[in-house]
């Protein structure tokens, strides 16, 4: 079944055109990857979904688990079950991660989780992110390095058990084992009634999941979309003076 259906997305920023028209479809089951090279728009499409407010569609339709995605607002999106990996604050004093994951969960599921089910929860999925439970007491993100803060976001990910969690990896330093586990534990994430769409430009990411598709995303299109082996044409050619 369908997760999320994108026709024909254009949008601008401060009055420049930045997506062209982008088609979409993902289905449940499905993991996406969009690659890409600098400034092509892959942020601005996670943006645009997740309803930023620089961004202005100028034209298209995105149906997101059978409604209109861009008619909602943004609390409307993640409770119709959008996740956006960096649409959490960076760093919360006084706030440790445990009282801000049971909160987050509220926000989506509408409902406070029990304190000690919700706890226990948390532990397995800890241990699946092979993290230390000792993260429970932080606050934050603070302190944290950039591989923690990663494991965190995947966290919150398998707290709210998104439809579709779209995972933008910027450009984080994040080193060899942090990439292994972090993908490792989004591929574990991924189900047959979720869907996932990851952002990169790191084709080791690629050892860690197994993406049903890869696209292209240059100058604010999508111009090529194949399965795996086109990461593999990209890891060695790149994208640049290409023809699509
Ligand atoms: P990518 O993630 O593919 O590297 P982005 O989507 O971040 O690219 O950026 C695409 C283009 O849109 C860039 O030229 C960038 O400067 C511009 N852009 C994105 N967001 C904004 C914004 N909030 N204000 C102004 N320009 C923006
Ligand atoms: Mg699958
Ligand atoms: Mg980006």
């Amino acid at each position: 079944s369908e997760i999320i259906k994108i026709c024909n997305l254009k949008s601008s920023v401060e009055g420049q055109q930045i997506l062209k028209g982008i088609d979409l479809d993902i289905k449940a089951g499905e993991i996406h990857v969009i690659m890409g090279p600098n400034g092509a728009g892959k942020s601005t499409l996670a943006n645009v979904l997740m309803g930023h407010p620089a961004h202005k569609v100028d034209t298209g339709e995105v149906t997101f688990m059978g409604k209109d995605l861009l008619t909602m607002k943004v609390d409307e999106r993640a409770k119709a079950g959008l996740f956006l990996s960096f649409q959490y604050p960076e760093e919360v004093p006084g706030v440790t991660v445990e009282n801000f994951l049971r909160t987050a969960k509220k926000e989506v599921a509408g409902i406070m989780p029990m304190a000690l089910s919700f706890k226990k929860e948390l532990h397995s999925k800890m241990e699946m992110l092979n993290m230390d439970s000792k993260y429970l007491e932080r606050y934050l993100n603070q302190g944290f390095s950039g591989g923690e803060k990663k494991k965190n976001e995947i966290l919150q990910m398998a707290v709210l058990n998104p439809k579709l969690a779209i995972l933008d990896e910027t450009d984080s330093g994040l080193d060899i084992d942090a990439i292994r586990v972090v993908y490792e534990s989004v591929q574990k994430l991924s189900k047959a009634d979720n869907a996932i769409l990851v952002i990169t430009h790191y084709n080791k990411i690629l050892n860690y999941i197994t993406p049903d598709y890869v696209h292209v995303l240059v100058d604010g299109k999508i111009v090529r979309s194949g399965d795996v082996t086109l990461a593999e044409e990209i890891e060695s050619k790149g994208y640049e003076k290409r023809e699509w």
